[in-house]
């Protein structure tokens, strides 16, 4: 407790927050996805096999039960060595928003450690890419997300847990720092 009241004193206003989308960076989702429906890799599902196994997740508990990346707990650490805190910035499911962004709070409560400055679960990021003339920083899988965060003011880094190697966030932070 004591320590991070020190990390609050020391925090500029103008310090960037560091935004983590959920999956496919902190939470497993497509290992998982694959195996409910019967493929080795998420991207031999069919078009057919995909509304099957997404009528399944739809009003379930999925999002609450799914396992943490191999690199979760390490892209936590970097987060707040970089900016002393870090918040949760995921898009519910579409169909299912209120009970999908349940069940992904309730993920977060369960597996993060220290918890999240904030946990915002929404469909637009950008509204999140620029405060006061700070560019916030965003950790997400998505190419599409990234641009837009980037177009909306933001510094985007695009990491995909399953392929690439954590230099890519170290070296972006470090690049951060240098601008
Ligand atoms: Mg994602």
């Amino acid at each position: 407790m004591a320590s991070e009241k020190a990390c609050l004193a020391v925090m500029n206003i103008s310090d960037p927050t560091i935004y983590l989308d959920m999956d496919g960076v902190l939470v497993d989702f497509f290992g998982t996805f694959a195996k409910y429906a019967g493929v080795e890799h998420w991207k031999h599902i069919d078009q057919r096999k995909l509304q099957d196994v997404l009528d399944k997740i739809t009003g379930s508990d999925y999002f609450a039960k799914l396992p943490k990346t191999k690199t979760c707990d390490n892209i936590i650490e970097m987060a707040i060595d970089f900016a002393g805190s870090y918040s949760i910035l995921s898009s519910p499911l579409r169909g299912d928003i209120s009970n999908s962004s349940k069940h992904k709070q309730t993920w977060v409560t369960n597996n993060l450690s220290p918890q999240p400055r904030e946990t915002i679960i929404v469909r637009d990021k950008t509204l999140y890419a620029a405060a006061n003339g700070v560019q916030n920083i965003l950790i997400d899988d998505r190419g599409s997300n990234i641009y837009k965060w980037r177009q909306a003011g933001g510094y985007g880094i695009k990491y995909q847990a399953d392929e690439d190697n954590l230099s890519v966030i170290s070296g972006a932070l470090k690049a951060y720092e240098r601008e």
